[in-house]
């Protein structure tokens, strides 16, 4: 089954390039914050797995209280500026709106970036931060990984005044948000500004320091208190089908899209593997290039991993949907790809993941010509998990509810440790604040002043069921 859209549209903000959605002005920001009904048990703010107040930081903005706004967003997510573009705020906050049921929801997000943005561009750019680094606890944290777990659990812990290193394997900090969410949604410079943030409360942020084994994590605990492993995932795995080597791998791709847009040069024809957010930003980022491109999945829409948002926009850009379509091998003429030869897929019983599991129909098989096919099917689990030791379950690092490992003194959370299906940046700054929380009471320190409000991780149970409902495993 073939599902072609119509043609693309360039980002309303004129370039093709620039972040979707313009920023607020003041006055669209007062209408809508004008329209919430500030209500008592905000059914938005327990749909948050951060739990940030959102009436309160909507009513400050109504008071023009930008600052008291951000305030009240960052103590409760330090990374609301990456949160307020890369949340699900449909399924989440924006979702559970009571104004949703008749009349539009309030535009959480967008009111959350315009307060978070007016501190970071007005007062962090100023040198007047927000928070400051607590009391000297005498323990310091090694944090390993620079992602959303990362930073999230490296600010928590500087704030209840213990000394936090932050290693970070790539040129960049950031992690996820600095190379893996596309420009359409987060520009680099705000997962910046993030570490710039985490940096002015005395983080020790060292890039180019990676963790591989054992031995150095037995280092860091000799020169630690305590570890915070926020390793993310691996890499795209391989499908194993002829010709495997030409597939151009999804993050990657992102990546080179993020860092260097103009230099993007796609095959005109150019097809996505997979159909999960990733393929979706992959496919993205190809058709604004100037390809013309087409998913490829094996299951059917009803199957598909993307959020039915991510699915509308990538329809809305223009791109192109083949489904019931599993590749078999990449054909190429004197190196170059020519076509992908696949085979329709018919619908059975259900698998393991409780979706109909798609077997081939025999003698189906056809080609896809074209010159470019980007391979976008999940991530691999977490490889050094295994390698430092850690405990497993499901391939994922096994942590208890504390979110401590199966290692003394070693915590855990992020992609990593996401045992049901999708991750997400939110989730992922939520395990921050909670391993922070556990650091803290374990070192003596009572947690600080990380805030933490008891019922936040049935809260976190609840979205994992949601995720589970929306698997994004390799291969799915
Ligand atoms: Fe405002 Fe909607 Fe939240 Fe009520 S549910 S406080 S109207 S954003």
């Amino acid at each position: 089954m073939t599902h072609s859209p119509a043609p693309p549209e360039v980002s309303p903000t004129g370039s093709a390039w620039q972040e979707l959605l313009p920023p607020m002005s003041a006055h669209e920001a007062a209408l809508e914050a004008n329209r919430c009904l500030y209500c008592y048990d905000a059914p938005c703010m327990q749909a948050c797995p951060t739990h940030i107040d959102i009436p309160t930081f909507i009513r400050k903005i109504s008071t023009q209280n930008l600052r008291g706004s951000a305030r009240t967003i960052l103590e409760a997510n330090f990374l609301g500026g990456t949160c307020a573009r890369v949340c699900p705020v449909q399924e989440l906050c924006e979702g559970a709106c009571v104004l949703g049921a008749d009349h539009q929801p309030i535009a959480i997000g967008r009111l959350q970036r315009y307060a978070v943005d007016h501190y970071h561009e007005y007062s962090q750019e100023r040198g007047l931060a927000m928070f400051v680094p607590g009391a000297p606890s005498g323990k310091s944290v090694a944090v390993v990984g620079s992602g959303p777990a990362g930073i999230s659990a490296a600010a928590e812990l500087a704030k209840a005044g213990h000394a936090v290193t932050l290693l970070e394997k790539r040129e960049l900090a950031g992690g996820l948000s600095t190379y893996g969410i596309v420009t359409l949604r987060e520009p680099i410079k705000v997962a910046q500004r993030e570490v710039e943030a985490v940096r002015a409360l005395g983080v020790q942020v060292q890039t180019g320091r990676e963790l591989t084994g054992a031995a150095e994590l037995d280092i860091l605990l000799a020169e630690h208190d305590a570890v915070f492993l926020g390793l993310g995932l691996g890499a795209v795995p391989a499908m194993g089908i002829p010709g495997e080597e030409h597939l151009l791998d999804g993050l990657e791709f992102i990546e080179a899209a993020k860092l260097n847009p103009h230099g993007l040069k796609p095959g005109r024809r150019t097809l996505v593997i997979g159909a999960g957010n990733t393929a979706i930003d992959a496919a993205t980022m190809a058709c604004r290039a100037g390809a013309e491109v087409t998913m490829v999945y094996r299951r059917s829409e009803r199957e598909m991993t993307a959020y039915r948002h991510e699915y509308d926009f990538a329809l809305h850009e223009g791109i192109a949907f083949t489904f019931l379509t599993q590749p078999i091998a990449v054909l190429t003429e004197g190196g170059r790809v020519t076509g992908l030869k696949c085979v329709r897929m018919a619908l059975g019983t259900p698998d393991a993941s409780g979706r109909a599991r798609p077997e081939p129909v025999q003698g189906s098989e056809f080609v896809i010509e074209c010159e470019t096919v980007i391979r976008a099917i999940g991530q691999e689990k977490p490889a050094l998990a295994e390698l430092l030791g850690l405990e497993l379950e499901g391939g994922y690092i096994r942590v208890n509810a504390d979110l401590q490992t199966s290692l003394p003194r070693v915590w855990a959370g992020g992609d990593g440790v996401r045992v049901r299906g999708s991750a997400s940046t939110v989730m992922a700054v939520q395990d921050g604040k909670i391993a922070a929380a556990a650091i803290g009471a374990a070192l003596g320190s009572g947690g600080g002043r990380v805030q933490l409000k008891p019922e936040v991780p049935a809260e976190v149970r609840q979205l994992a069921l949601y995720t589970e409902a929306h698997p994004e495993a390799p291969h799915a």
